[in-house]
């Protein structure tokens, strides 16, 4: 974490993408740069890693999109597969409900989550094999439910260029 502010929006309980507290939960297990901003002092932090909640081992194949982000994915007009050609939809549907189920329980009002992933990207995630603009399929989900959604960067969900 570093010096800059957080992002005003940002109030307590926070959803946290795991990987960005330090948690081995990555696909390949390489660590990640972490929040690159300085957390509000006294926020509650709820980390959670969606890919491993819906089924997933650690370390994983690493996935993509095929037609479309994971808005699409919920409208059941995308899919996600491995790079060993598997269809790992479901995993990515199931841990997006358990985010859901774990932001209601802990009446969560934002999140930061972590950019690029196919589940908690907030602006870019990877569309046949291309980085694309779009949203991870947790990120989505918790979008809908009105979350302040930053990422690690403190950039707003909202700020989609
Ligand atoms: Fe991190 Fe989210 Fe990927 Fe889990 S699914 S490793 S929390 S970016």
């Amino acid at each position: 974490m570093d010096d800059k502010s957080a992002p005003v929006n940002l109030k307590s309980p926070i959803i946290v993408s795991a990987c960005l507290l330090g948690f081995e939960c990555r696909y390949d297990l390489k660590k990640s740069s972490g929040i690159k901003f300085k957390i509000p002092k006294g926020a509650v932090l709820i980390p959670l890693c969606p890919e491993q909640l819906g089924g997933l081992p650690t370390p994983r194949s690493k996935s993509m999109f095929l037609g479309g982000d994971g808005e699409c994915v919920i409208k059941g007009l995308a899919k996600v597969v491995n790079e060993d050609g598997a269809d790992v939809t479901d995993n990515f549907i199931k841990g997006a409900d358990a985010a859901k189920r774990i932001s209601c329980i802990t009446r969560a009002c934002s999140a930061i989550l972590k950019d690029k992933s196919p589940s908690c990207g907030t602006h870019i995630v990877m569309i046949s094999d291309e980085f694309k603009k779009g949203l991870g399929v947790t990120s989505s989900i918790l979008n809908g439910m009105g979350l302040c959604i930053v990422n690690e960067y403190g950039r707003s969900i909202t700020e989609q260029e």
